[in-house]
């Protein structure tokens, strides 16, 4: 693993993005192996098998929620969660603002973004966003902090349709810093871009890549 992860790492730098290590079905041992050589963020989709590998890990891992989050759900991961990638609705967002005042912090997160055209792929439309962004702007969530989207490109082999829709996330978060310009240092992040797609995503500004497959090898 050691070769190929400090070339990821260093690749990933050059760009001037993170790397998000997506340990979602990998052990704790794969894990710290990993953190060992120096990896810090790593990514979880399902909350149960996160709140297990946070209690056995050391405690400066930065955990970021990449899928789905179901409302009751949150309270687990609020008091420690890095950022919240999976962002799909204005309840959901509440929810994570209300767990933020309890746990009397700002939760950082993203707006998940539908880019895909699959119709299974969980997002926001493009109004969506605009109309939670508008809110935001007006202190609706004094407990989250909006930092940037988050989007995943169509399960295709051809890249050129993957890089369209990474392009299109990119444009859509430079259309509402133009709107809310004083917002626009704070919205910085671009989650996008996996083991498959991820040079197209950083090449089209991703500023934070999640990467599974590459790192741990194939998931069974
Ligand atoms: C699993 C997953 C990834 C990583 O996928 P790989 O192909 O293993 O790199 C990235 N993002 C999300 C949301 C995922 O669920």
């Amino acid at each position: 693993m050691r070769e190929e992860l400090m070339s990821l790492m260093e690749e990933v730098r050059r760009a001037n993005a993170r790397l998000i290590a997506v340990s979602k079905t990998r052990t704790p041992e794969e894990i710290k192996r990993a953190y060992d050589l120096g990896l810090r963020d790593f990514g979880e989709n399902r909350v149960q098998e996160l709140l297990g590998k946070y209690e056995q890990l050391p405690a400066d891992i930065h955990w970021h929620l990449i899928g789905h989050l179901q409302k009751n759900k949150v309270k687990y991961i609020a008091p420690f969660i890095a950022c919240i990638h999976s962002v799909d609705s204005l309840d959901l967002l509440k929810v994570i603002d209300k767990e933020g005042f309890k746990n009397q912090r700002i939760i950082p997160v993203l707006l998940q973004i539908k880019i895909a055209e699959e119709e299974t792929k969980y997002g926001l439309d493009e109004p969506g966003a605009e109309d939670i962004l508008a809110s935001y702007v007006k202190g609706a969530f004094p407990h989250v902090r909006i930092v940037g989207l988050m989007g995943m490109a169509t399960f295709t082999e051809d890249l050129g349709k993957v890089r369209l829709e990474f392009r299109k996330l990119a444009r859509f978060l430079e259309l509402v810093k133009k709107k809310h310009p004083d917002y626009a240092g704070e919205w910085s992040e671009l989650s996008m871009g996996m083991s498959s797609d991820f040079e197209a995503a950083l090449e089209e500004g991703s500023t934070m890549v999640r990467i599974g497959t590459l790192i741990f090898g194939p998931r069974d």
